[in-house]
């Protein structure tokens, strides 16, 4: 017995609950995710300090470091049959970059003082996915553990709205001769009133999210084109990163007590409010560092985020959902969005206003998407017709 097998156990017991991928017990999620870090390892090729990887370019001492943690942390967690470990290993792989960066906080490195604290707290906290819809992530304390708990539905649903989002804009040919994607708002909607596809998109994905429990539109494919599959890849890895990397401040500082660096919250809201601004700074931080993304990139994810739960609740509450329910512990999500960019106006942003507008394209992107959505999606939410029921509230 060590110290996280009840959150194990506890973990598994939830999974079987919800299961739907593995409802009898399926391949064993712990060899699928091992196997998926190694293949990325595999595919990896070499080119001085540097390596290439799927498209991007990494530094190959740090990409080294986080297939490493990222074993370790898909080994912390031994996932079980009911753990689906393709998805396990994205959220490992995002868990790794946060804890490489949260190590850095850590206030004793020195190897004789024992124990460092962050590196104790992280020693105590595993993850995993559940076939049980929710819209947001949940931290819970399992015996002297933390178990992040992420709804693979909501993981897909986020991904399919980032996808509607990078299909809506609008690809063009530079004088050089090369594709770009368009960051101009009103060629965007243009594109929308010929096209609508995205639109549908986005709103097949929620309605098939509530109704049937798999949030995916009728056809789901890659975007065919290159700019496109990066933009999504870069977008999506930074809003796993933000989600996880909220949770991961409330299971290290709030849960696990670990030594925080700066004045301690005094209220519910103020720990909501610490764990958004430590996310922020941890997945620009963290991006910079291990992915080599600018930081209004990485931002840009992280907003992303934030915009789709508050889209999600909007639908909740005209379905008369009871998760709905206005939380007295967060912050508007509103406010949640402003003291994004306000951060980025301190500590990174010098002068115009360019990078701050990049920063939100994907934001106001989703917000046309949604202004155009939301009406057809809106007879379904006021129908009697019932959510699936791996919507359970209890
Ligand atoms: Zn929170």
């Amino acid at each position: 017995m060590d110290e996280v097998s009840a959150a194990r156990s506890w973990l598994r017991l939830n999974q079987r609950r919800f299961a739907q991928v593995h409802t009898e017990g399926g391949l064993d999620g712990h060899r699928v995710a091992l196997a998926r870090v190694d293949e990325r390892e595999r595919i990896g090729v070499h080119d001085g300090d540097d390596v290439h990887v799927e498209g991007f370019t990494f530094g190959a001492s740090s990409e080294q470091a986080r297939l490493d943690r990222t074993r370790a942390i898909i080994d912390r967690i031994e996932p079980g049959p009911h753990e689906d470990g393709i998805k396990l290993e994205i959220l490992a792989r995002q868990a790794a970059t946060l804890e490489l960066a949260l190590l850095e906080l850590d206030p004793h490195h020195d190897p004789d003082e024992g124990m460092r604290p962050i590196a104790r707290a992280l020693d105590r906290v595993i993850l995993g996915t559940t076939g049980w819809q929710r819209h947001d992530a949940v931290t819970s304390k399992v015996g002297p553990a933390s178990v992040i708990t992420v709804s693979d539905g909501m993981m897909t649903a986020y991904y399919q709205s980032a996808k509607a989002v990078v299909l809506a804009w609008p690809l063009m040919t530079g004088d050089d001769g090369l594709e770009y994607l368009s960051t101009r708002l009103e060629v965007m909607a243009a594109g929308l009133d010929r096209d609508a596809s995205p639109v549908l998109q986005l709103e097949e994905t929620f309605g098939n999210w509530f109704y049937s429990g798999r949030p995916l539109p009728q056809r789901s494919a890659p975007p065919a084109s290159e700019q496109r599959r990066r933009a999504l890849t870069v977008v999506t890895a930074c809003m796993e990163r933000f989600v996880l990397a909220h949770e991961y401040v409330h299971a290290v500082f709030d849960q696990q007590a670990a030594p925080f660096p700066g004045d301690e919250p005094a209220s519910a809201i103020e720990r909501e409010v610490r764990a958004d601004l430590v996310a922020a700074q941890l997945v620009m931080g963290s991006a910079i560092t291990w992915d080599r993304f600018a930081p209004n990139m990485s931002l840009q994810g992280a907003l992303l985020a934030v915009r789709i739960h508050e889209i999600v609740q909007e639908a909740l509450t005209t379905a008369g959902r009871p998760e709905a329910a206005p939380s007295d512990t967060h912050p508007p999500l509103r406010d949640r969005i402003d003291m994004v960019v306000d951060l980025y106006r301190e500590q990174v942003h010098r002068e115009g206003d360019l990078d701050v507008r990049g920063m939100l394209y994907a934001t106001l992107t989703l917000d046309e998407l949604w202004r155009r959505a939301r009406v057809p999606l809106r007879a379904w939410l006021t129908s009697d017709r019932p959510f699936h029921a791996t919507w359970a509230t209890t």
